[in-house]
C-alpha cells in the first residue's frame, strides 16, 4: 500500500486521508462533486498533502494500487472488475482503520438498533472503567480516532451496510446482528444482497471471536447454522443446547452450553418497548464476553441514556402526547414504534424514498393508527395508497403543515408520532434537524395559550 486513491470526500473519506498521510502514503481523493472538494481543500478540511483528483475513471486506475472507499460510494462492477485485474486492493473506511488498531473491536450491525445498542455497550464499558471508544456509523470515523488507541481500550464500532461493502481485514474480537428487515432498497440490487452484505460481518471476526445473533429474529438466528463460534440472544428461554444469554424473569440467564446460570437481576429501566430490551440485551451480552463482571454491567443499567430522535418524548398538551421517531427511516422500525403504544395515534410518515413497499404495509396497519398524515416527497404517494386502503388519511407538502393538521385533529388520550419510514434529504439534511424542526413545532404548540 503506496499509492492511494481516497473516493468520497465525506467525513469518513478526510479521516481516511488524514490517517494515510500519517502513514507516508501518497494520497489522492476523488468527489463527484468537483466544487465541494476544492473548497475543503482551501478551507484546509482536506489535509494539504492530499493530491485531488477530479476527473475519476478506469483509466485513473492504474497510478494506485489501493482504493479506499467512503461508505456513500458504490463502485460500479466495471471498475470492480478493473480492480481485481489490476491487482488494486479495494477498503472500506473501516477495514482500512482496522489495519492499525491495537484494541480489540467489538462491532453491531443489523437493520434497526444498532445506534441504540453500541450507545448501551459503551455506557457498559465507560461504567466498568474502561476506555471505550464509540466509532463508526454513529459519527464518528474509525479512522480519524485509530491512532489514538492504545491496547488496553475497546472499541465499540457501528457498522452499517454500507460500511460492510469491501471488507477484507477486520477482525473483530465479537460481532452482533440485530435485525434484517428490508432497507437501502434504493442501492442494492434485491433484498437479498443487501442481507447478505449485512451477514458479512459474520467473515469479519476473528479467530477466537464471536459471533452474537438474535434467536428472536429467525433470519438472523440462520446465519449462525454454521459458526461453531456462534452464540445468541433472546427475550425468551434459549433451548438448553444454545449457547447465549436470555431473559427470564427479569435476569439475565446464561446458557454455557453445560449449565445455566444468572447473571443479573435487571433494575427499573428507563427504556421504552421489547426492541429496545432486546438491544440493550444485545450489549450486556457482548460486555459479559469481553469479560465484564456482572455487577459492573449493573451498575450501568440504572441510569442507561437513551440516543435522541429515537422515540423521544417531545411533549403533552391538552392530553395529547408527542414523539420524535425521526431516525426510523423505514418500515420496520414504524411497525416496532407502534407496537410500543396501547393509545391511539395519528402518524406521520414521509420524506424521501428508499425503495420500500408501503402499500403492504399500510394495507396490515393496525386500527390504533387512527390516521396517516403524509408529508414531503413520498408523501403524496403515500397518501394515494393510504386512500386507496380506506384509511383517514391527508397530505402536506411539508413537515410543519402536517403536524399543524395532525395535532388539531388530535384528541386527549391520543399520541401524535412522528416515524416518517423515509430519509429526511428532500427537507431536511439529515434526520436529526428532521426531528429537532418536529421538536421545536411541538415546543412552539405547548407555549401557545
Ligand atoms: P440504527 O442505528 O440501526 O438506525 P437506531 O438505534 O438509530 O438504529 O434506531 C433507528 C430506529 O429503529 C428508531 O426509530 C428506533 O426506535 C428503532 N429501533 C431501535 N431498535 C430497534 C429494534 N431492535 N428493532 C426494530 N426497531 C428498532
Amino acid at each position: 500500500m503506496q499509492n492511494c486513491l481516497i473516493l468520497g470526500a465525506g467525513v469518513s473519506g478526510i479521516a481516511a486521508a488524514k490517517l494515510l498521510i500519517d502513514k507516508q502514503k501518497n494520497v489522492y481523493i476523488h468527489d463527484k462533486d468537483k466544487r465541494k472538494l476544492r473548497e475543503l481543500y482551501d478551507a484546509k478540511i482536506i489535509d494539504n498533502q492530499v493530491n485531488l483528483i477530479e476527473k475519476f475513471n478506469r483509466k485513473t486506475l492504474q497510478f494506485f494500487d489501493t482504493l479506499v472507499l467512503s461508505p456513500g460510494v458504490k463502485l460500479n462492477t466495471k471498475i470492480l472488475q478493473e480492480c481485481r485485474l489490476q491487482n488494486i486492493q479495494v477498503l472500506s473506511e473501516i477495514d482500512l482503520a482496522s489495519m492499525f488498531c491495537k484494541a480489540p473491536i467489538f462491532a453491531i450491525t443489523g437493520t434497526n438498533g444498532k445506534t441504540t445498542t453500541v450507545n448501551y455497550l459503551h455506557q457498559i464499558f465507560v461504567a466498568a472503567g474502561i476506555k471505550s471508544h464509540l466509532l463508526g456509523n454513529v459519527g464518528v470515523p474509525f479512522c480519524g480516532e485509530v491512532d489514538k488507541i492504545d491496547s488496553k481500550s475497546k472499541v465499540v464500532l457501528e457498522v452499517s451496510s454500507f460500511q460492510l461493502e469491501h471488507c477484507t481485514h477486520l477482525e473483530c474480537a465479537a460481532a452482533a446482528i440485530l435485525n434484517f428487515a428490508p432497507d437501502h432498497l434504493d442501492r442494492y440490487s434485491c433484498y437479498d444482497d443487501y442481507e447478505d452484505t449485512k451477514a458479512h460481518l459474520l467473515n469479519c471476526i476473528a479467530q477466537n471471536g464471536v459471533a452474537l445473533l438474535n434467536y428472536d429474529d429467525v433470519r438472523v438466528r440462520s446465519r449462525g447454522l454454521d459458526n461453531l463460534n456462534a452464540q445468541y440472544f433472546s427475550l425468551t428461554k434459549l433451548p438448553p443446547d444454545v449457547k447465549g444469554y436470555y431473559i427470564c424473569e427479569n435476569k439475565v440467564m446464561q446458557n454455557t452450553g453445560t449449565r445455566t446460570r444468572e447473571l443479573i437481576e435487571l433494575p427499573e429501566l428507563n427504556i421504552r418497548g421489547d426492541h429496545n430490551l432486546s438491544n440493550l440485551l444485545c450489549a450486556i451480552a457482548m460486555a459479559h464476553i469481553a469479560k465484564i463482571k456482572p455487577a459492573q454491567i449493573l451498575s450501568a443499567l440504572t441510569n442507561l441514556s437513551q440516543p435522541r430522535h429515537r422515540l423521544e418524548f417531545a411533549g403533552e398538551k391538552n392530553g395529547v402526547k408527542f414523539y420524535n421517531d425521526s431516525k426510523a427511516t423505514n418500515i420496520h422500525s414504524v411497525k416496532t414504534a407502534i407496537a410500543t403504544f396501547s393509545q391511539p395515534i395519528h402518524l406521520l410518515l414521509g420524506g424521501s424514498d428508499k425503495g420500500e413497499d408501503f402499500a403492504k404495509f399500510l394495507s396490515k396497519l393496525p386500527p390504533q393508527v387512527l390516521t396517516v398524515t403524509a408529508f414531503g416527497k413520498m408523501g403524496k404517494k403515500i397518501y394515494r395508497q393510504a386512500k386507496r386502503q380506506k384509511l383517514d388519511c391527508a397530505y402536506f407538502p411539508k413537515l410543519n403543515l402536517a403536524f399543524d393538521y395532525a395535532k388539531n385533529i388530535a384528541e386527549a388520550g391520543d399520541v401524535v408520532l412522528l416515524s416518517p419510514a423515509c430519509a429526511s434529504f428532500d427537507e431536511f439534511p439529515n434526520f436529526e434537524a428532521r426531528g429537532d424542526t418536529f421538536c421545536n413545532l411541538v415546543a412552539e404548540w405547548l407555549s401557545e395559550k
